[in-house]
């Protein structure tokens, strides 16, 4: 039986994307290539423990969670992440997500699945690290996140949504504030007077005050 090396797996309240406020089971895979000044998930860069598919598939079965988010770190680096989607997809029928960092090629990631690719700005340290070629490799259901520190990573964002028409190419496009670095209010005003094609993405789980 296939295993992997887990950082972590809890129960919470997805707090971005679409599906946005719904119980949600995380497996946080262990493992980056990159290096984020913002980084809050340290944990995950940091080895972690071997674990088996088969427990991780029957956890997100347990009747309480409508999604699961395989999340890191960066997921893709661990080639049996999609042994795991797949078996959750067939046997639990639920939604699965992988959150990725943008610097992987995310063609092998299956149909079933929906890609939710972060693209780094410059303030991240990290926006040279990604793979464009992802752009063109995002399918319809897939969804695309800028997470915005200052008005020089804002305009940056919107100047690839804009150029590659993002909005067009998979189903939402969301630009998020770094948490504690930049009031959502200031991004949401700058969207309004640009009228770019996306969202504001407010990380749902830290209002509500969970995980
Ligand atoms: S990609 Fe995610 S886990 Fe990796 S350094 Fe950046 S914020 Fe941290």
């Amino acid at each position: 039986m296939y295993t992997l090396e887990l950082c972590e797996a809890f129960t919470s309240l997805q707090g971005e994307t679409s599906y946005a406020g719904l119980p949600c089971f995380f497996i946080r895979l262990s493992g980056c290539n990159l290096a984020c000044t913002y980084c809050d998930t340290r944990c995950a860069r940091e080895p972690g423990n071997e674990e088996k598919i088969e427990t991780l598939v029957q956890m997100a079965g347990t009747g309480v969670h409508s999604i699961v988010v395989i999340t890191g770190g960066e997921p893709l680096l661990q080639p049996s992440w999609r042994n795991l989607a797949l078996e959750i997809c067939a046997r639990q029928g639920l939604p699965v997500l992988v959150e990725t960092n943008g610097s992987k090629d995310i063609s092998n990631v299956p149909a079933e699945v929906t890609a939710v690719v972060d693209f780094k700005c410059p303030g991240s340290g990290m926006s040279d690290e990604m793979d464009w070629g992802n752009i063109d490799r995002l399918r319809k259901h897939d969804e695309v996140k800028f997470v915005i520190g200052d008005r020089r990573d804002y305009q940056w964002a919107c100047g690839i949504i804009r150029r590659e028409n993002l909005g067009s190419r998979c189903s939402s496009v969301y630009l998020m504030p770094v948490w504690g670095r930049i009031e959502p209010g200031r991004i949401a005003r700058w969207m309004l007077e640009d009228g770019v094609k996306a969202r504001l993405g407010i990380q749902l789980h830290k209002i509500a005050g969970v995980r």
